[in-house]
């Protein structure tokens, strides 16, 4: 049988964060009824196509999806355990924010397989927090993290921003020293980037928002790597950190280049070599014709060459890198063969580095990872 990852969009939020361009709302909280109703109708109509797959990691993203409660969570796992053959003891995490997590609401997760919990806190200083249009604040963070801990969650999440407007050295070290203290199982730890159309491109186009230099922001960066390393967090992604054993699965699954299924808003899919996605139309998505199949944007017919490329640059954010045998027997030819002079090039900068089992970047690769990449880009 076929192995699967299965996404789930949960597009609502209490606040929108100013750094935010992700497909998710402030403001919307009275349509969620509809769109659960929207959503589960889109899983089940996926039941006879994927009955040939095993699902083997369910990741419920947002957006914020534990601000919806329990009886609307309920309807979305029974359409999973109803429609799709989960693997047991599967990776099932749910994304979630400081101030939307109760004692219930954790117990439910936990009662019904739910076994890995994200929670975004991004910086430990309410200054900052408050600066990134948060709306939590350490306190609420705490009472939420040793919550989650007392009702039985062993594998947590905390994703954390640097390179924040005026945030300094000292205060990204103090967010990592507090983190490090509670043990969460996984850390995600990702330099901030102005995205289009949002609060912080508005200031920063208008020159008022104050950014570390990119110095700073890689010394912010080079910190955490250390520091972690230090405190027995494998660094097994660019941007990602684990103790033993609990590297994220769903995330491999996308860096292996493998097959998943979005359901949700603005959601991605990759089966059977197309790419596709959803509309990020939330009154189109709710108001389909229950009757009729959903419109999916095709964005990609992969080629053979696309899917070798994508497996590169998708791999090389791995650490540990690409191995060369698992990629030789996917695709019937060595990586080595295949991109001879771009990884000759590539050794030659100092950014990666080859063995006999693997290609990987170099630390002078991580920092300039997206030059990397474009070596890789089909033409
Ligand atoms: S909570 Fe997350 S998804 Fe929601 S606005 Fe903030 S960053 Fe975006």
């Amino acid at each position: 049988m076929k192995e699967l990852g299965m996404y789930i969009h949960i597009p609502f939020c209490i606040q929108k964060c100013f750094y935010c361009d992700f497909c998710s709302f402030a403001n919307r909280k009275h349509l969620i009824p509809e769109y659960i109703n929207a959503l589960t109708e889109e899983m089940k109509s996926w039941k006879e196509k994927l009955k040939e797959y095993r699902i083997k990691s369910i990741f419920i993203g947002g957006g914020t999806p534990s601000i919806i409660s329990i009886d609307e969570m309920d309807k979305v796992l029974r359409t999973i355990y109803l429609n799709f053959d989960c693997k047991k003891n599967l990776e099932f995490s749910i994304e979630s924010n400081p101030g939307t997590l109760e004692k219930e609401k954790l117990a439910y997760y936990l009662n019904n397989n739910i076994n890995r919990l994200s929670i975004g806190l991004q910086a430990w200083q309410d200054n900052l927090l408050k600066s990134l249009g948060r709306i939590h604040n350490q306190e609420v963070f705490l009472e939420n993290f040793l919550l989650a801990r007392e009702i039985g969650f062993k594998n947590i999440n905390i994703d954390l921003m640097f390179g924040l407007p005026e945030q300094t050295l000292t205060q990204w070290q103090e967010t990592l020293y507090n983190i490090v203290a509670l043990r969460p199982e996984h850390i995600s730890a990702y330099s901030l980037k102005i995205e289009e159309n949002t609060v912080f491109d508005k200031l920063y186009e208008s020159g008022v928002l104050q950014l570390p230099s990119e110095e700073q922001d890689r010394a912010m960066y080079h910190f955490a790597i250390d520091y972690l390393q230090e405190h027995e967090y494998i660094h097994y992604e660019i941007s990602n950190f684990s103790t033993k054993g609990k590297e994220c699965i769903h995330n491999k699954m996308y860096w292996n280049n493998e097959e998943y299924i979005g359901f949700g808003l603005g959601a991605h899919s990759c089966l059977g070599k197309v790419r596709f996605s959803n509309t990020k139309d939330l009154n189109e998505y709710i108001n389909k014709d229950n009757e009729r199949e959903i419109d999916y944007i095709i964005e990609e017919k992969m080629s053979q060459k696309d899917e070798i490329a994508e497996t590169m640059f998708l791999g090389l954010r791995m650490i540990d890198g690409i191995e060369i045998e698992r990629f030789t027997k996917r695709f019937s030819c060595s990586p080595l063969k295949l991109y001879r002079h771009e990884i000759c090039k590539l050794k030659e900068e100092g950014l990666i580095h080859v063995d006999g089992k693997k290609i990987r970047l170099t630390r002078k690769g991580i920092d300039l990872s997206n030059q990397v990449f474009v070596d890789f880009l089909p033409d």
